[in-house]
């Protein structure tokens, strides 16, 4: 037996050098937990045929010498994200029986480096949500509590490091979608800067946001991911080089807390944990001044023109004529509509019909160019902050994970969710959940989060902090 509850990739490595397991006897111990668990939790879409082949190939580099510290590591990856002979559906109907036909450029360096990629994990459909309940593949249940959502939109991912399905897991964050689900999972979660990892096949939602981001038990396995999937690609034009930005070693960095942002609709259990976490790292002797972001708190509106007009237009691809789900037609416009009626979810038709909306011709200015204005705002609040403080620190969520259903006919709550993760979206920055102690429910115990945010090109400020916030001993 491993004990995959305490495994992190370091461990894994030395296991795998000293010959204290190998890879295909590591693959195959998540294989019987992923047997035991995933019918009821619904984390993996697929496991992918070839796993233990890859785990094979794995323990043959260790044999070799030919191996990175990625070789042998199994990784989940959320299902928007494409790996050559594989289907990808993004959580869809529409890409119900899509095979990518080329890897995404995170998925070919992390296989290039070894690493052995376990399956596809659940999501809401498109990446649109915050609970995993508009898959068209049903709800992934949070492994604290099955009566609970696991967070979203790459609540699979998180669901998968919590339940001990996968050592780490990628998924994507266009608001949220990496941090909401590490804080519901109690699991780390990273959103890099934008452009700092490729997007090259990823499916996209709202380009002008989306980024890949790591998911892990710990900020050391979350680091080590982000570093081998960063970098610039010629595949990206959004992309940018390793070294794009200026990086000054801070030794004890100044932390910023919106106060006045923070005060509105939050759990009271969530402001008491993130007082308390606030005094433990004064005592550790960091500077923790107040900050204003005035136009944070419009992220929200501006996020949900901004984002549905980029969905709009992304998604016009899926026609239902060059690939995915096809509907019988008398003609072409029929197909297009009902291949299109039927493949995607009410979300994802909502999000097109708002963004098709806010596009159009003489509202154009009114929201579309309205919202842009609002979200530059947004980018100066923080460029001003970040003059004072080196880092800004907020809950990751208004509370902890909700029940399964609580939320599903109201959407404007479920957007609501990404009031504290949304704004790192808007102004590109670099942003990190890390788990910060439970709140009792009944007899449950649900995890909280976290975040830190940082400029442009500091993800190492966040795992400087990151692991300074690990090793501060929580309650009860
Ligand atoms: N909750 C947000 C939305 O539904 C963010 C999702 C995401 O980050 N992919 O759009």
């Amino acid at each position: 037996m491993i004990d995959l509850k305490n495994l992190t990739i370091e461990k894994t490595h030395d296991s795998f050098k000293n010959g204290v397991f190998t890879c295909t006897e590591l693959v195959s111990e998540y294989l019987k937990v992923i047997k035991e668990k995933n019918d009821e939790l619904n984390v993996y879409l697929e496991i992918f045929s070839d796993v233990l082949e890859q785990a094979k190939k794995a323990d043959e580099k260790f044999a070799d010498g030919s191996f990175t510290l990625m070789t042998g590591i199994p990784i989940a990856i959320k299902d928007n994200i494409l790996f050559q002979g594989h289907i990808a559906s993004s959580g869809s109907n529409i890409l119900k029986n899509y095979t990518a036909v080329y890897n995404s450029t995170v998925v070919k360096k992390l296989k290039d480096a070894g690493a052995v990629i376990i399956g596809r994990t659940n999501m809401d459909d498109g990446a649109m949500g915050v609970s995993t309940e508009t898959s068209a593949y049903g709800v992934t249940k949070n492994p604290h509590d099955i009566s609970r959502v696991p967070g979203g939109s790459s609540g699979g991912s998180t669901a998968s490091i919590a339940a001990d399905m996968a050592l780490v897991a990628l998924g994507s964050d266009t608001g949220g979608s990496c941090r909401q689900p590490a804080a519901f999972c109690g699991v780390v979660g990273l959103k890099p800067t934008y452009g700092s990892v490729s997007r090259y096949g990823l499916i996209s939602m709202g380009s002008s946001l989306d980024v890949i981001g790591a998911i892990g038990k710990n900020i050391s396995d979350v680091k080590i991911v982000f570093d081998f999937i960063a970098g610039q690609d010629k595949m990206d034009s959004t992309s940018i080089p390793l070294d794009f930005y200026k990086k000054k070693t801070i030794d004890r960095p100044t932390i910023g807390v919106p106060r006045a942002f923070i005060s509105e609709g939050v759990d009271p259990r969530v402001l008491l944990n993130f007082e308390e976490k606030i005094k433990k790292l004064q005592s550790l002797n960091y500077t923790v001044k107040d900050v204003e972001l005035p136009y944070a708190k419009y992220s929200v509106p501006a996020y949900y023109v901004v984002t549905p007009a980029e969905i709009s237009a992304n998604l016009a691809r899926l026609d239902g004529m060059r690939y995915g789900y096809s509907a019988e037609g008398g003609n072409l416009m029929e197909v297009y509509k009902k291949s299109r009626g039927k493949g995607f979810g009410r979300e994802v038709r909502r999000r097109i019909l708002l963004g098709t909306y806010v596009l159009s011709h003489g509202y154009h200015d009114a929201y579309y160019n309205k919202a842009n204005a609002v979200r530059e705002l947004i980018i100066n609040d923080y460029s001003k902050a970040f003059k004072k403080v080196d880092l800004i620190l907020t809950p990751t969520t208004t509370g902890p994970a909700f029940k399964i259903g609580e939320k599903v006919n109201d959407p404007v709550k479920m957007y609501l969710e990404d009031i504290f993760t949304g704004p790192a979206n808007m102004a590109g920055l670099p942003a990190i959940s890390i788990p910060s102690g439970f709140v009792e429910e009944g007899e449950k115990k649900l995890p909280l989060g976290i975040q830190f945010m940082a400029p442009h090109g500091r993800e190492d400020l966040l795992f400087q902090i990151g692991k300074e916030f690990e090793s501060i001993k929580d309650g009860p």
